[in-house]
């Protein structure tokens, strides 16, 4: 579903991504791993045309969404991006933040896509907050309303960057309780993590970046728990 194939961004002549070779099939779950720095952040960046990338090709649907000619808002619209940082708009309502994008981008009409808001929201255990502000909401909850605000504009892909670092330990379950549930619905997903935990528990795969290259990828167990490359062993060590 998604390829980039010898992906290359420079900030400042510095090579961030150098040759950077990713493919995830449909229904897949690839996390990103490495150390800070490496790159994993400016990759889903690349991939949801918040970047411009100096080489190399992005593929979204067999569609070359790396070509500068392609409208970014288009390919947006297909996939779904929830940060660290809830990045909800503090003036707006729950589901006022929620309906945004699905009533400008998308032109649905207000109705239906409050009902499809509620709906979602419902699904999450979230119901009762639809008129709540973001600040009346735990970070956890925050975190549940972003992901809900992505998945309301049906995504054929989920960026998800650091979407637990953010949350007070007590927190973090739920937000990935719902990353789970969205795997078992089928949703592919690419997400960076420091959390080996997470990636072990949601990934299909576990892709590590160092110097601007995925230079080992495999299932978890063999990436975070037998890892062949040196570097793979070194970063792992160094966290553990
Ligand atoms: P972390 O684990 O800390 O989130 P990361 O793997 O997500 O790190 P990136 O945020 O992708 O790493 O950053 C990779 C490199 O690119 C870093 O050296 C960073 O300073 C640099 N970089 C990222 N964005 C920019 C930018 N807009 N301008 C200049 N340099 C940037
Ligand atoms: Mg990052």
């Amino acid at each position: 579903m998604l390829t980039c194939r010898g992906v290359r961004k420079e900030f400042g002549g510095q090579p961030v991504l150098a040759d950077l070779d990713l493919t995830v099939a449909e229904h897949e779950v690839v996390a990103l791993i490495g150390a800070s720095g490496s790159g994993k952040s400016t990759l889903l960046r690349c991939v949801n045309l918040l970047e411009e990338i100096d080489d190399g090709v992005i593929e979204l649907d067999g569609e070359d969404i790396s070509d500068p000619r392609v409208d970014p808002d288009r390919v947006r619209r297909r996939i779904g991006m929830v940060f660290q940082s809830y990045n909800l708009f503090p003036h707006l309502s729950v589901l006022a933040n929620i309906t945004l994008a699905p009533r400008r981008v998308h032109r649905r009409d207000r109705a239906e896509a409050e009902a499809q808001a509620r709906d979602l929201l419902a699904r999450v255990g979230l119901a009762d907050k639809a008129d709540a502000y973001p600040d009346r909401l735990s970070g956890g909850q925050q975190q549940r309303v972003a992901i809900v605000r992505a998945l309301a504009n049906s995504p054929r892909l989920m960026l998800l960057d650091e979407i637990t670092s953010a949350l007070d330990p007590e927190l973090v379950g739920e937000v990935l309780a719902m990353v789970r549930d969205l795997k078992a619905d089928g949703m592919t997903m690419v997400l960076a993590t420091h959390e080996m935990g997470f990636a072990r528990d949601v990934a299909d795969r576990v892709c590590f970046l160092d110097g601007g290259r995925v230079i080992e990828q495999g299932p978890p167990e063999q990436v975070l728990g037998e890892p062949v490359q040196p570097r793979t062993r070194q970063f792992l060590r160094r966290i553990i």
